[in-house]
């Protein structure tokens, strides 16, 4: 059998983006992926349903047994010919044991490749507002892992004492005394600054900041856990006119709407300096289903953008619709609609399916034919319709809406780390209250934002104060809403 081929990818620390263009078009044609525990869970999503992923992490990345068995699974999978990622957090090279791999798989004579990734060494004082090396501050910087050697060697401190530029650790939170006491003992100033950053170019991350003196209590008092980054040296001093990550838009915003249409809504959150947390609370799913020949409708009714493009998955040739009026509920609705570059003909001003039936009177005549293209929880009542408005009206339901389940402590562990949560249906209002077994208590000090009316209606039932609501039903302006409350 032709032997695969090795790819070594540092992904970056925390934040997805990080990600190389270079390691992102290999992921997307890996046939497995071996990954740890650093590396962004979203990088996952770029891999192909079908890939493989083994997971093989652990605390540490010195020591253990576990590198044995990632060399072996690494050389075995390339041995059955297929495209190997291996993907860690940060760069391979960095603490990253990837020479290690690497000599495994020139054992074999295995073809590699390395890509380069971004060191949490750098990056990560990059996201606290502390550059390593600084004008007329620091003309160097040093990185050191936190940790003893096997045998229980540790670093020359003396000379470290001596170095002026900033010096940084990585896997040095259970080593932290240590550290401070040798670099005081060899004489570095007690009130050099200390920075410590947790889970760092995440939604988590915690800058502590202190000097030798005082760290070391300051990082009891404060719980701090590994991941973290240690910086020493007079550049953390900068770090409060540096600091642009976490700021005061920097809100943690709860994305609840389903996984795909997240993504849109996640980006828009970043670019207005938010930061998205997402937990999808529903799923859509598209259905397939039969349309009939469409000559015999007169008008086609949509009330969703999902709904828009289930229909145009249907459709083979849009000429079909030629004669047909087309009438939608929601900018967004419209917007995917001209996406198909095709105009509604007609939007009610409320966003309601009821109002879409009622408007769609004006565009048709009696006993014609109507189409509304919904989903499986839509209010939409076609034979009500009919009545009222002696047309023919018929619904088809082309994606369902599934509540997810999730676990009551899961959510609380979500909510606990967000600000602002939003609502962008009624079913995820519902989802969020089953999953929560009606429990509010840990909502009590969030903010709600709903998209509107119907969405609102369904949280006030359930006792849940509003804070924000869109003022034109889209998730864009809800965003924009709650950005003008900061502003
Ligand atoms: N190869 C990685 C480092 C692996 S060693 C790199 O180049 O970044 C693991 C250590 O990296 C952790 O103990 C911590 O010190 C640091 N680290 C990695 N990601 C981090 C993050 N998001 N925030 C803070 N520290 C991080």
């Amino acid at each position: 059998m032709e032997k695969g081929k090795a790819y070594i990818l540092g992904a970056g620390p925390g934040d997805f983006e990080l990600l190389t263009l270079k390691a992102k078009r290999i992921l997307e044609t890996a046939d497995c992926i071996i990954y740890d525990r650093l590396i962004n869970p979203k990088i996952l999503g770029l891999v192909k349903k079908e890939a493989e992923k083994i997971y093989l992490g652990k605390e540490n990345t010195e020591g253990g047994k576990i590198q044995e068995e990632i060399n072996r699974t690494l050389v075995q999978k390339c041995l059955e010919g297929k495209k190997v990622a291996r993907v860690k957090g940060g760069d391979s090279f960095v603490f990253g044991r990837g020479g290690e791999e690497i000599l495994a798989l020139a054992e074999q004579r295995i073809p590699f490749e390395i890509v380069p990734g971004i060191t949490s060494s750098i990056a990560v004082p990059t996201y606290a507002g502390i550059p390593v090396t600084h004008r007329n501050i620091a003309r160097s910087f040093h990185v050191f892992t936190g940790h003893t050697m096997e045998d229980g060697t540790w670093h020359d401190f003396e000379n470290i004492a001596k170095l002026e530029g900033s010096l940084i650790f990585l896997m040095g939170v259970k080593n932290l005394e240590r550290i401070v006491q040798d670099l005081l003992r060899y004489g570095k100033a007690p009130d050099t600054p200390v920075a410590i950053i947790e889970k760092g170019a995440t939604e988590h991350q915690k800058v502590h900041i202190g000097i030798l003196e005082n760290i070391v209590k300051l990082s009891k008092e404060r719980e701090v856990k590994a991941p973290a980054i240690i910086i020493i040296g007079e550049v953390v001093a900068l770090h409060p006119k540096l600091q642009w990550f976490e700021t005061k838009k920097a809100k943690k915003i709860l994305v609840t709407r389903d996984k795909k249409q997240a993504f849109e809504m996640s980006n828009y959150i970043r670019d207005k300096g938010g930061i998205p947390v997402e937990l999808p609370l529903i799923t859509i799913e598209e259905q397939e289903a039969n349309i009939a020949s469409l000559s015999k409708y007169s008008a086609i009714l949509f009330n969703s953008p999902n709904g828009v493009n289930a229909f145009f998955r249907h459709i083979k040739d849009i000429r079909s619709l030629s004669k047909i009026k087309i009438g939608v509920v929601g900018e967004k609705t419209k917007e995917v609609l001209e996406q198909y570059k095709l105009l509604a003909d007609f939007m009610p001003k409320e966003y309601l399916v009821d109002k879409l039936a009622e408007e769609a009177v004006q565009f048709t005549k009696e006993n014609e034919n109507i189409l509304i293209v919904t989903s499986d929880i839509s209010p939409c009542e076609p034979e009500i319709y009919s009545k009222l408005y002696q047309r023919n009206y018929e619904k088809i339901v082309l994606y369902h809406t599934q509540k997810r389940k999730l676990a009551k402590e899961d959510m609380i562990k979500r909510l606990e780390e967000i600000d602002i949560i939003t609502f962008l249906s009624s079913s995820t209002v519902e989802a969020f209250y089953e999953n929560m077994k009606g429990d509010l208590k840990s909502i009590q000090t969030k903010k709600i934002a709903s998209i509107g009316p119907m969405t609102t209606a369904s949280l006030q039932k359930l006792g849940i104060k509003v804070d924000y609501e869109a003022k034109n039903y889209t998730a864009k302006a809800l965003i924009d809403t709650i950005f003008e409350d900061f502003e």
